[in-house]
């Protein structure tokens, strides 16, 4: 018989948002007059712009007939999609052969770990979007759990806390890392200054490191300071590989689109272009991005698109604040919870000082009928914290924000 891939075997928990969902429908079959609401998995609840929905329709209607039907498009996107990025991100950045189109930023992120393989050396923000851990752990280069349960031995854990503005300690990374970064981060928001950005790049640089930065969240920042690119910083074409995403922005969680920046200065040790590779594993291991998905990204880009994506974060954002209102209340602040919430990203951290993550969840799920995702699940320092995600219709965030107001919890501070 053939062996179990060890990567497999090494995964500890099942996925996070499995178990979720898990104790959601245990909870939901154990008391089916509960009327739930989710606010935990980051997923996208509002309705497609109808500009980009009919920009998709027409493509799709097109493909029925002879002058409008293609086959296999360019495995790296659309010269056009490509460009149009290229120009509404990236201006003098980075141009659109750099720029690679792809059925969203996640299966990007476990796609490029095919290029550094199972000996690369890795580090994490802590806590942060699983996927980075997790498919490192598959590739093989994450090694083995530890038996302390704190994560993986060949993982370096950047604590990311109130402590340190959650921007992490550099020092701890060793040379020829490679680091992902997210900003504004998911799950605490945190969304990184320049100064803070061109430290990060800064030490990439000097130490031969390679800094995977997704920038998923960028369309949510509201402080015209703060970089939405990477590239935005001097040096950063030299040591970063840049992954974004229509998902939250427009809406296409199910429509899948997004894409990854590979800069042509980006070298390996041996004086290769990593750029050259990436458009390999593209061309090999993808087969391009819908062609329907990619008319809407078009879509997306143009005047009107623009505007009909910046009202929905907008409205996801004025989501996030009623929740971090609800947070401050008297019943939160007497036992000492403190909300996190930058106004430039989708998520609310809280703390539950004295509570775990998964004990809060329950209890949260239990009196308020309110599903959140426990800070654990992302790593090592999001233990007693727990996320709440301002994705959701304005009416579940308000009826969610009434029973969290009414929620008693014992003092553990
Ligand atoms: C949602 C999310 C993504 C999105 O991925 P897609 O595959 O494009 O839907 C990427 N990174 C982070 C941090 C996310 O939260």
């Amino acid at each position: 018989m053939i062996n179990r891939n060890t990567g497999f075997s090494n995964l500890t928990a099942g996925y996070l948002f499995p178990e979720i969902a898990r104790r959601r429908r245990e909870y939901a079959a154990a008391h089916p007059d509960a009327s739930i609401i989710s606010l935990g998995i980051g997923n996208t609840t509002e309705p497609l712009s109808k500009h980009i929905a009919e920009a998709m329709s027409r493509y799709a209607l097109g493909l029925a007939t002879k002058e409008g039907y293609s086959g296999y498009g360019d495995e790296q996107g659309n010269t056009a999609l490509r460009e149009r990025i290229a120009s509404v991100f990236y201006k003098g950045m980075a141009d659109a052969s750099e720029i690679f189109i792809s059925d969203g930023a996640k299966c990007d992120i476990a796609r490029i770990q095919t290029l550094f393989g199972s000996h690369v050396k890795v580090a994490v923000q802590d806590p942060a979007y699983p996927v980075y851990v997790d498919g490192s752990v598959v590739s093989g280069a994450a090694g083995a759990a530890k038996a302390d349960g704190t994560g993986y031995s060949g993982v370096v854990y950047l604590p990311c806390s109130p402590e340190n503005d959650f921007f992490p300690v550099l020092s701890k990374i060793e040379p020829d890392t490679l680091i992902y970064f997210c900003s504004p981060n998911n799950p605490t928001g945190a969304t990184a200054t320049r100064e803070q950005l061109k430290a990060l790049v800064d030490f990439a640089n000097k130490n031969g490191c390679i800094i995977i930065y997704d920038s998923a969240y960028n369309a949510f920042i509201r402080d015209s300071k703060l970089p939405k690119s990477i590239f935005e910083i001097e040096g950063a074409r030299t040591c970063a590989i840049e992954v974004n995403s229509f998902s939250k922005p427009a809406g296409f969680t199910g429509v899948r689109l997004g894409w990854s920046v590979v800069p042509n200065d980006l070298k390996f040790a041996d004086g290769s272009s990593v750029n050259k590779d990436w458009n390999r594993v593209m061309t090999t291991l993808f087969n391009g991005a819908s062609n329907i998905a990619q008319a809407g990204g078009l879509a997306a880009l143009d005047e009107q698109g623009l505007k009909d994506m910046k009202d929905m974060v907008d409205y996801y954002l004025e989501n996030g604040r009623l929740i971090k209102k609800t947070l401050e209340g008297e019943n939160f602040k007497k036992i000492g919870v403190v909300p996190y919430f930058t106004g430039n990203g989708p998520y609310v951290w809280v703390k539950f000082p004295g509570y775990k993550s998964w004990e809060i969840f329950d209890i949260i799920l239990d009196k308020c009928h309110v599903v959140t995702t426990p800070g654990s699940g992302f790593g090592p320092a999001g233990e007693s914290f727990i996320r709440f995600s301002s994705f959701g219709h304005r009416e579940d965030i308000e009826e969610a924000c009434k029973r969290l107001a009414a929620l008693v919890l014992e003092s553990r501070a």
